[in-house]
């Protein structure tokens, strides 16, 4: 259990009479409490030490600490006090890195005749056990190459706060395994990435992704034509969260992006604003955070896992709980803003502009910071490194769920 400072339904229009007061305000309040995840972690090496050799079974080896903060990340938004079980295995095996899960219960028979199971993490979380966990050791699978992630991957520093710039030319590690941690969680499945049933369910069972998962057109995965129709996420939270029924990574077998099918998020096309989410199939652009979006959530909160209510403090732009060097960032990135910020831009007195006067809020409420100190409003030129464009792109990430996905027999 965490203390955090909740103040709770603080609007968006707020007067600056209004804020004052809600500055005052910004003091611990002893006794209360939210949940958020906790995890036990199985760290599993290769015959070959991948990870001893690297020094990456050090619990403090900034390895484990970036994983550890990446599904922080997602336990801050999940009301649960469960802990899940992790393995973080080595494996040369794979192209990147990887994530899966266990099955837990039997949810029930799709109209296809498939047996419909839910993800083992959210079986633990809504019944405090995971049947596959006990069959299999684990309720989430992490796998990663050692070679692909030293040469690729930019390990922040300071994994709790993620200020430090990522480099320029490497992925975030901990937006790398948030990714994965979301196929984990629930994200993964039983479709075919073969010719014959391209696109299909592969055998009897699926998973409650699977089971939220369509195609558009004549609803079949491919058209008349043998080209692929489009594929979209049914759930409502995520379908309010988007404007509509949110488009999955769904391209003809063989073309670029197909190893992305079926459970990830966006067409790719750059039309429907989803190829940023922490969960797109698009790319892991380098020298960038990926965000864990609103989207991206309504995906997990469809399948039913218990989602925490994030209350709205002025100064926490990221929405955990906390005001520090993390939300630092975020202003510093929407620095500059003059219309339509929200308050994961920066925009901490709600008057849809990020300036000086946000940062303010933001220092006022950070007494906890080590930055506030030395800290001053940093002029524009002075965060524009935070701002410059990616050079490179590379491109996502993972074996694909299907190769890592552990049907009720294995
Ligand atoms: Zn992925």
């Amino acid at each position: 259990m965490k203390r955090i400072l909740r103040i709770i339904g603080i609007g968006r229009k707020q007067s600056l009479t209004g804020l004052a007061a809600w500055l005052i305000l910004l003091i611990p309040l002893t006794g209360l409490t939210y949940s958020a995840l906790s995890f036990n972690f199985q760290y599993i090496d290769d015959p070959t030490g991948g990870f001893a050799s690297r020094g990456w079974l050090n619990s403090s080896s900034l390895f484990q600490t970036n994983i550890l903060a990446a599904l922080n990340e997602w336990g801050e938004r999940i009301d649960s006090n469960e802990t899940i079980v992790v393995d973080v295995v080595s494996d040369f095996g794979i192209a990147r890195a990887g994530g899966t899960f266990t099955f837990g219960r039997f949810l029930g028979t799709a109209p296809g005749g498939e047996a419909i199971w839910e993800p083992g993490p959210l079986t633990r979380i809504l019944t405090g056990n995971n049947p596959g966990e006990s069959s299999f050791g684990f309720d989430v699978k992490l796998s990663f190459n050692p070679t692909f992630v030293e040469n690729t991957y930019w390990f922040d520093p300071q994994p709790e706060l993620r200020i430090d710039p990522v480099q320029s030319n490497k992925g975030d590690l901990i937006s790398v395994v948030m990714h994965e941690f979301g196929h984990g969680l629930g994200m993964a499945g039983n479709r075919s990435f073969s010719a014959g049933n391209y696109g299909q369910i592969n055998g009897s069972f699926m998973s409650l992704y699977d089971s939220l998962t369509y195609f558009g057109g004549n609803g079949n995965p491919l058209a008349p034509g043998g080209s692929p129709n489009p594929m979209f996420f049914s759930g409502p939270v995520a379908a309010a969260a988007h404007g509509s029924d949110v488009p999955v990574t769904f391209v003809a077998q063989g073309a670029f992006l197909a190893s992305q099918n079926f459970y990830h998020l966006s067409t790719c096309q750059g039309t429907d604003g989803l190829d940023g989410s922490l969960m797109n199939g698009c790319a892991i652009p380098n020298g960038e955070r990926i965000p864990l979006t609103d989207v991206d959530l309504a995906i997990f909160e469809d399948q039913g896992y218990p989602m925490a209510a994030v209350p709205i403090i002025p100064g926490d732009f990221n929405g955990d709980g906390l005001i520090n060097g993390a939300d630092l960032a975020l202003w510093e990135i929407g620095y500059g803003t003059t219309s339509g910020a929200v308050a994961m831009d920066g925009d901490a007195d709600f008057d849809e502009d990020v300036d000086g006067a946000d940062f303010l809020i933001w220092q006022e409420g950070s007494t906890a910071s080590p930055f506030v100190a030395a800290a001053s409003v940093p002029e524009p030129s002075t965060i524009a490194h935070v701002a410059i464009g990616i050079a490179c792109v590379q491109f996502c990430c993972h074996v694909s769920p299907r190769t890592g996905f552990r049907g009720p027999n294995g």
